[in-house]
């Protein structure tokens, strides 16, 4: 048998990156011997196994034949007669299709090198069109690469268009669209992802929430980009540059979803768009299967970010509200997250990307004082039940009120 590096492995490695996990192909053996080497088998659907000592992947080399629809849709052929080739050509983008000895030998039938050197990302063959996945993937290494200059092959892109448009990318499941959609935003600039999905049509099928937004004006008094869809990639592209975690980042991509709903008579306002929102977020959530942490801060700030931009005018009993609502005693963490996204989408504005955000220390600080308030004495004073909860309120306003005042001085 004769065993390669491929696919991520090989091409970080000619781009002279990093190298996390890598994948390897195995030719010209069978399962039995693969046991009999004290390989562990991984995984019903694919020959696929684990390698006793280093736990990395070895996958034996296959053919692969669409036989239906969707994911389940695939029946594959794996036997010792599969030829390196064969195994790479069912692969997505050709950058992907390399392989390499222990010798550091490159097969490389599809140019990935030369796509490489040309920065392109373009698919291998068109059993591309196989797979709707490989939408999201193309869409999330672009989205990884952007920086140094890869773009998407155009004959790609119509393909992506063709895919996208043949309802194939419907029959993909909640849980692999989510591992690219996560992934994606986890990018250096997930908002590459979104825009190259926009420009190949699959937004439009997978989030038409978000594809609704461009097109719809804002006031450039606070807005100077205008377009919903640009300050939506915007606030994305600040929460990767501020190194923000995937809450936050979903967060980001869904808070303003209302927009998409406003008559056209009332544009550029979008008077109640914190709450018309929040019907379309919960949809996208559900429709991914996000986790709950993500689908709860998504909410979150949908709801309220238009009460963090204002929060230093905020009533000292809307602030409590705020509060309140955010559960700040138990969840520190979330209020936080919180802050973060309705930072970034102040950040997230053409021109004012630098500009000073004091909400955030003020909604800290608010916070905090909160949070100080002390149970004790209230327990001492024989407050009980829902009563004790009452006062605790009553303090923690009367101390909000107090903080007000000093920040407004
Ligand atoms: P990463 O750095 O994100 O791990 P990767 O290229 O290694 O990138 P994997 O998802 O680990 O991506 O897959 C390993 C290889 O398997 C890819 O490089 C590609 O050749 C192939 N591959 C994975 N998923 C698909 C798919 N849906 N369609 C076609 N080829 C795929
Ligand atoms: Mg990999």
């Amino acid at each position: 048998m004769q065993i390669y590096k491929v696919g991520g492995a090989v091409r970080d490695r000619l781009l002279g990156k990093p190298v996390t996990d890598i994948d390897w192909v195995v030719v010209g053996a069978t399962t039995e011997e693969m046991l009999a080497q004290g390989f562990r088998p991984v995984g019903a659907d694919f020959p696929v196994f684990l390698h006793p000592k280093t736990g990395e992947e070895y996958a034996l080399a296959r053919t692969e034949r669409k036989s239906g629809r969707g994911y389940g849709g695939f029946t594959f052929h794996a036997s010792p007669e599969v030829t390196l080739e064969e195994d790479l050509i069912r692969r997505d983008l050709t950058i992907n299709a390399m392989a390499e000895d222990d010798g550091q030998n490159l097969t490389d039938p599809y140019n990935g090198q030369r796509d490489l050197e040309g920065r392109i990302l373009r698919h291998v063959s068109p059993a591309f069109a196989e797979d709707p996945l490989r939408v999201l993937r193309v869409a999330r290494f672009a989205a990884r690469y952007a920086a140094l200059g890869f773009t998407v092959a155009p004959e790609t892109l119509e393909l992506m268009r063709t895919l996208s448009e043949s309802g194939e990318l419907e029959a993909l499941t909640a849980e692999r669209s989510w591992k690219e959609i996560s992934r994606a935003l986890m990018e250096e600039q997930p908002q590459v992802f979104i825009q190259v999905l926009r420009d190949c049509g699959a937004l439009k099928v997978l989030m038409p929430e978000v594809d609704a937004l461009f097109g719809v004006p804002q006031p450039e008094a606070h807005h100077p980009e205008i377009d919903s869809g640009i300050h939506t990639l915007s606030v994305l592209e600040q929460s990767a540059l501020h190194r923000q975690p995937l809450t936050v980042r979903w967060a980001c991509l869904l808070h303003d979803l209302g927009k998409g709903l406003t008559p056209q008579e009332e544009w550029p306002r979008h008077i109640a768009h914190e709450h018309t929102g929040l019907k379309l977020i919960k949809a996208v959530n559900e429709r991914f299967k996000a986790p709950k942490e993500c689908q709860e801060l998504a909410l979150l700030v949908g709801q309220y970010h238009t009460h963090g931009h204002r929060a230093l005018e905020l009533k000292a009993t809307t602030l409590l509200e705020l509060l309140q609502s955010f559960d700040v005693y138990r969840r520190p963490q979330r209020f936080e997250e919180f802050i973060a996204a309705c930072e970034m989408d102040a950040r997230g504005r053409k021109g004012l990307e630098q500009r000073s955000y004091p909400q955030a220390d003020y909604l800290r600080g608010a916070a905090t004082v909160a949070r100080s308030v002390a149970v004790q004495p209230l327990l001492e004073k024989g407050f009980k039940g829902p009563e004790l909860g009452e006062a605790l309120k009553r303090e923690r306003l009367k101390a909000l009120k107090a903080y007000k005042e000093a920040a407004a001085s």
